[in-house]
C-alpha cells in the first residue's frame, strides 16, 4: 500500500512538473505571438514650422530664441491594412512663395514636398488608407486629412466633440481642413485602444495639448517599440525638463500624460520620437525609405 502510494505520489509529482514545464512553454510562446509586429513604417516630411520666440512652448526657457519643427506623417502597413499618423501642414501650402503665417505671427509653416507627390512616389493612393488617426486636431496634423475619406477615423471623444463641435475655431481649431470627415466611419475612443487587435499598433491617450491628444505606439520587426508622440512634447529639452507649454489645453493633463508615456515606453523598452524635434527627425530615414 505505501509503495503504491508512493509510486502514485511520484508518478503525480513528474506529471505536475511535466505540466508546469508545459503551461510555462505555452504562456511565453502565446506571449510572444499576441503580440505582434506592423510590418513596415514610411515616415513623410510633412512641412516645417518656424517661429521667433521658441518660449512659447518651453515657459521661462528660450526667450526670444528663433526655432524650426519638423512636421512628420507617419504610414504604417500592417498586412492588407495601411494606417496614416497625422497627415501634416496642408499641401497647399506648398505654393505659397512665403509659406502661411499663423498665430498672430508667430508661427511660419512652410511645405517643401506635398503629402499627395510623397504617395505617388510610393504608388500608393490616398484612397487605400483604411485606417485614420491624428494625434491632434491642430492644422499641422490634419492638413491633409480630406484626402482620406475612405478609412475609419480613429479619435478620442473628447477631441471628436472639441474638433467637429460648434467651439471647434475657438479651441483653435480649422475644421475646413478636416470637414470631409464628417461622413467618414467613425470609431470614438475612451481611452487606450489596440488599433488592430494584436498588440501592433496602440493608440495611447495623452490628453492636455488638446482635449482629446493621443499618441500612437508602433511595434516595429527590426526596431522595436515607438512612441510616436503627436504634441505630447515638442522636443527633446521639454521631455527631459517636463515642461509644459503655456498654450496647452490643460497643463495638469499635460503633465500627467508625461508621466503615463514614461511608464509605456519603460514597460515597452519603447523608443520616444518626438514629432516636432528637428535634430531627432533629421536621423530618421524619410519615404520612400522605410522603417523596418
Ligand atoms: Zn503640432
Amino acid at each position: 500500500m505505501h509503495d503504491t502510494l508512493h509510486h502514485f505520489t511520484r508518478r503525480a509529482y513528474t506529471a505536475t512538473l511535466l505540466l508546469g514545464t508545459l503551461l510555462l512553454t505555452a504562456c511565453a510562446g502565446g506571449g510572444a505571438s499576441r503580440v505582434s509586429t506592423v510590418d513596415r513604417m514610411y515616415v513623410f516630411e510633412c512641412g516645417v514650422n518656424r517661429t521667433n520666440d521658441l518660449s512659447r512652448w518651453s515657459p521661462g526657457a528660450h526667450m526670444g530664441e528663433a526655432a524650426a519643427f519638423s512636421d512628420n506623417c507617419y504610414l504604417i502597413r500592417h498586412g492588407n491594412d495601411l494606417m496614416l499618423w497625422d497627415s501634416g501642414l496642408a499641401d497647399s501650402i506648398a505654393d505659397m512663395p512665403n509659406g502661411l503665417t499663423g498665430a498672430g505671427g508667430a508661427i511660419n509653416s512652410r511645405v517643401s514636398k506635398t503629402l499627395a507627390s510623397q504617395f505617388a512616389e510610393l504608388g500608393i493612393a490616398p484612397a487605400q488608407v483604411t485606417h485614420l488617426a491624428f494625434s491632434h486636431t491642430h492644422s499641422d496634423h490634419v492638413g491633409n486629412a480630406n484626402y482620406f475619406t475612405h478609412a475609419t477615423l480613429y479619435i478620442q471623444e473628447p477631441e471628436y466633440n472639441a474638433a467637429f463641435g460648434p467651439d471647434a475655431a475657438k479651441l483653435g481649431f480649422n475644421p475646413a481642413l478636416y470637414d470631409k470627415l464628417r461622413a467618414s466611419p467613425v470609431k470614438k475612443l475612451g481611452g487606450d485602444y489596440d488599433v488592430f487587435g494584436d498588440g501592433s499598433v496602440t493608440i495611447i491617450s495623452t490628453p492636455g495639448h488638446t482635449p482629446g491628444h493621443q499618441s500612437l505606439l508602433v511595434r516595429l520587426p527590426k526596431t522595436g517599440a515607438v512612441l510616436l508622440t503627436g504634441d505630447m512634447v515638442h522636443f527633446k529639452e521639454n521631455w527631459d525638463e517636463r515642461r509644459v507649454p503655456a498654450a496647452n489645453y490643460d497643463k495638469e493633463q499635460s503633465a500627467q500624460s508625461m508621466q503615463k508615456a514614461a511608464g509605456v515606453l519603460a514597460a515597452n523598452q519603447a523608443q520616444l520620437w518626438i514629432n516636432h524635434d528637428m535634430a531627432q527627425s533629421a536621423g530618421i530615414a524619410k519615404a520612400p525609405r522605410y522603417i523596418e
